[in-house]
């Protein structure tokens, strides 16, 4: 067997993945894996079952990485050619593995199905190749090196996931893991409030030069994310390594936007932040139209907190049911601060809650005037030491759902950091 592996290629075969009636989750699988382990994977490939194009492919592969890792044409018919293919390019023979053979026959026993003379293809191996059992179908899985000093290395897996995913974990992984020293770790940081442009420019100078780890910004609705990730040796070194470089992102200007890291949403860090300071929470929403109360309760536990919320979609609602005044309504319009100040105060008293969030806003695509356009938003806080409005103003440009979302995310981050 040869060295250390750092490197891999994932190359497919099937041409029913080009033609696109299956997804290529094989290749997502096996990436996942690969980067538990610390290998890096260069690239995907797809090929057709065809011989020329998998020779092509595979040493084009082979020239960059250590390892390929197929998927795929393993099976007994005349189109299942990775055997034989990768066999060639390393210029060993096939031989029947009488092992093998046994197996397969066993398998065909076992299921009460009748073998045909072209399973037997399937026990037909590369000579020198080390065979992973199949537990869950026909096709043995296997690996081979070959090249110089036979430094590369190919592992050859059957196509259905429902076999590759088990195989790969009972046997390849422990083969694998005996050839690596390494380990890959992501931890993420959650961010509000702070655009991905602006947390890129405050972090430049982290991410730029940093390779191990590498910080990477993604965005999604309101919110970046910052995923930082290191390898090393050991697990704990890998981690240390990671929160040595979030520990410079909290010093940083980003700091003060951070919502959690490694938590799954802002609903959660909320839900969460309430019980740790034992306080409740009642809200009172208008164009989010029970987002807020619907995300809070998608976390389990949130009963402890939650005690409820108004949907104040009318004018009438929101006097009838939270006591915001006519007077307010008239003056400054459903859509203003005052509104949302005294939404949050109403609702924080109608049910007796510590903290009140308010959300009333224009989130299109109609509805807008001149003085408050589509994305005009007021999210208001109460708490026993008063109430406080953040003022959004959203692109009109952004979808209905956009700006129901960024809104409810805005009376989540105001229950976090009690600022506007
Ligand atoms: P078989 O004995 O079934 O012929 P095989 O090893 O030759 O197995 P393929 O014929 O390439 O594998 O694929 C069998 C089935 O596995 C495909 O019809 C498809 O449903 C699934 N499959 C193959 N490749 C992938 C992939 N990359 N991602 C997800 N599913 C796949
Ligand atoms: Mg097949």
């Amino acid at each position: 067997m040869s060295g250390n592996i750092k490197s891999a290629e994932i190359l497919c075969v099937g041409t029913e993945l080009l033609l696109g009636d299956i997804v290529n989750t094989n290749a997502a699988f096996l990436s996942q894996e690969l980067a538990k382990l610390g290998i890096c994977v260069y690239r995907h490939t797809v090929v057709g079952d065809n011989t020329e194009r998998l020779k092509t492919a595979l040493s084009s592969a082979l020239e960059g990485a250590d390892m390929v890792i197929t998927s795929g044409g393993l099976g007994p018919t005349y189109d299942d050619l990775t055997k034989e293919t990768v066999a060639e390019y390393f210029g060993r023979e096939m031989k029947l593995d009488e092992r093998s053979l046994g197996r397969i026959e066993e398998y065909f026993k076992k299921t009460g199905r009748v073998m045909t003379e072209n399973n037997r293809k399937q026990a037909v191996m590369p000579e020198g190749a080390v065979i992973f059992d199949n537990d869950y179908g026909t096709a043995p899985a296997l690996a081979l090196c070959g090249g110089e000093n036979d430094s590369k290395t190919v592992v050859m897996l059957p196509g259905p996931p429902s076999e590759i995913v088990p195989i790969f974990k009972e046997k390849v992984l422990p083969y694998l893991a005996a050839r690596c020293d390494g380990v890959i770790v992501s931890r993420n940081v959650h961010i509000f409030g702070m655009g991905e442009s602006a947390v890129e420019s405050a972090i430049s100078d982290i991410m730029k030069n940093s390779t191990n780890p590498t910080v990477a910004p993604y965005c999604q609705q309101g919110e970046v994310r910052l995923r930082v990730t290191a390898s090393a040796k050991s697990e704990k070194e890998a981690l240390d390594i990671c929160d040595n470089t979030i520990s410079r992102i909290l010093e940083s200007e980003v700091g003060k936007y951070i919502y959690g890291i490694d938590i799954d949403s802002l609903e959660r860090a909320v839900v969460e932040f309430l019980r740790k300071n034992k306080l409740t929470l009642a809200c009172a929403e208008s164009c989010t139209g029970g987002l807020t109360a619907k995300r809070i309760t998608d976390v389990s536990g949130s009963s402890d907190v939650f005690l409820g919320g108004c949907v104040t979609y009318a004018n009438e609602a929101k006097m009838k049911l939270i006591g915001v005044s006519s007077d307010t309504l008239e003056r400054f319009g459903a859509v203003s601060e005052k509104t949302a100040a005294e939404m949050a105060r109403g609702v924080r008293e109608a049910l007796s809650s510590d903290i009140g969030v308010s959300i009333t806003g224009i989130a299109g695509p109609s509805g807008g005037t001149p003085d408050k356009p589509v994305g005009t938003v007021f999210v208001g806080i109460s708490t026993s030491a008063g109430e406080r409005v953040r003022a959004l103003s959203l692109s009109p440009m952004r979808s209905r759902e956009y700006i129901r979302t960024v809104s409810s995310s805005n009376a989540l981050d105001m229950i976090l950091k009690n600022r506007t």
